[in-house]
């Protein structure tokens, strides 16, 4: 094992100990299949192509048949087995619609027949390709469309760009309207945004409400102890949008970070990984049927997101013992010692998974936005509690 692999929790973690303490695994709900691992576009800061792990060069370019048909036989068993009620598929890529209409209708049809349970079907997509025929396409398969973009046309022109340089803002905007349009509204999911520090923040969302987005995640660069974010000032670029966004008199749109924060301050369990302490259900399957991890973990290492398991061989109960699994389900038994005596523990829950890295040590570390998290939510709590009380003084006077 060479030095930039993770100690913790690939040696250190005790899984059989975990078990016999009683700590059960959860099962996944939520499949990204990585339909096609090419991308039209050329994003400077995309963790497929452009950080630690190159793994995507050795990898078909889309899913084949036989094992797309295998990653739902396994998705059929897993949700079997466990009785899911329901359970997520996000269609994921490099660009997941260059996947081309037919073979995704092929696929969400074999969903739906094999599947014994209800499937919400979702894409992510750089929104470049999302014409009318597509869209009708999707429309009809009921799948959820979410797009990637950083702002206005500069914003997104620092980053989003084609091989040849060219920004990629007109043409997203041009698929953003025809979404937003009566037609295809009911499959707009929402706006995925990057956060850039060197972008207004005002500006950006300004920018991004233009397109009228049901939802909107707001996300921070992927980086670790080991590999610095870009800039600084995370923690004051997210709390001028939320006080734009929670002073607003109507809600323009809903913002999964701070919905998720107001819901965790006020002592309510989080629903997404990254915040709070609940079990991620969470798990990757690549163009080559390769079980993975949470697809962000190859902005640490090469090979981090490796689980060593396929479709084709593995059930998805197997990739639940993966140490790498198991550290992502145990919320507080995770976490770093300075974590565990944080005020803000169980809200902030560590930070993302991958944000913990550390070359050498490995995952059991704060996050490297640490201080910024912890200003967002002393600020995002502070807001809120304070409403809180004075709207319970205002119903029940002393
Ligand atoms: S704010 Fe920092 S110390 Fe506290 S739980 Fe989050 S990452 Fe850990």
């Amino acid at each position: 094992m060479t030095g930039n692999l993770a100690p913790w929790p690939l040696l250190d973690l005790d899984v059989a100990k975990i078990r016999a303490g009683g700590i059960k695994p959860t099962p996944l709900q939520q499949f990204i299949l990585k339909v096609h691992s090419r991308c039209n576009l050329s994003c400077s800061y995309c963790y497929v192509y452009e950080m630690a792990d190159q793994g995507w060069r050795g990898l078909p370019k889309r899913m084949s048949r036989a094992t797309a048909d295998a990653t739902v036989e396994r998705i059929a068993e897993h949700a079997g087995k466990h009785g899911l009620a329901s359970l997520e598929v996000i269609l994921h890529g490099g660009e997941p619609l260059l996947a081309g209409a037919e073979w995704l209708t092929e696929l969400v049809k074999s969903l739906h027949t094999h599947v014994p349970t209800r499937v919400n079907v979702s894409l992510q997509t750089n929104g470049t390709l999302l014409d009318r025929p597509m869209l009708q396409a999707l429309k009809r398969l009921g799948i959820r469309v979410g797009v990637s973009l950083d702002g206005d046309a500069a914003a997104t022109g620092r980053h989003r760009r084609y091989v040849n340089g060219r920004n990629s803002f007109d043409d997203v905007a041009e698929g953003l309207s025809l979404l937003d349009s009566p037609e295809f509204r009911e499959i707009y999911s929402g706006i995925l945004c990057a956060i850039d520090v060197h972008n207004d923040p005002l500006a950006t969302y300004e920018a991004l409400l233009t397109f009228n987005p049901p939802a909107l995640d707001l996300l921070l660069p992927h980086a670790n102890w080991s590999c610095p974010p870009p800039g600084s000032g995370y923690a004051h670029w997210l709390i001028s949008v939320f006080e734009r966004w929670y002073s607003a008199p109507e809600q323009q749109t809903w913002i999964r970070l701070f919905a998720e924060l107001i819901q965790l301050v006020l002592g309510q369990p989080g629903a997404v990984e990254g915040l709070g302490l609940l079990p991620s259900t969470l798990v990757v399957v690549e163009t080559d049927g390769s079980i993975k991890q949470l697809d962000s973990l190859s902005s640490t290492y090469p090979g981090a997101a490796d689980t060593g398991l396929h479709v084709g061989t593995d059930t998805f109960d197997a990739a639940l013992d993966h140490p790498t699994t198991v550290a992502r389900q145990i919320g507080v038994n995770a976490l770093s010692p300075q974590c565990e005596r944080c005020s803000v523990m169980e809200i902030c829950g560590g930070g993302l998974y991958p944000h913990r890295y550390r070359s050498g040590e490995g995952f059991r570390n704060p996050s490297v936005y640490c201080d910024d998290l912890m200003r967002l939510i002393r600020h995002v709590s502070d807001r809120v509690l304070s409403d809180v009380a004075q709207l319970s003084t205002a119903r029940f006077p002393r």
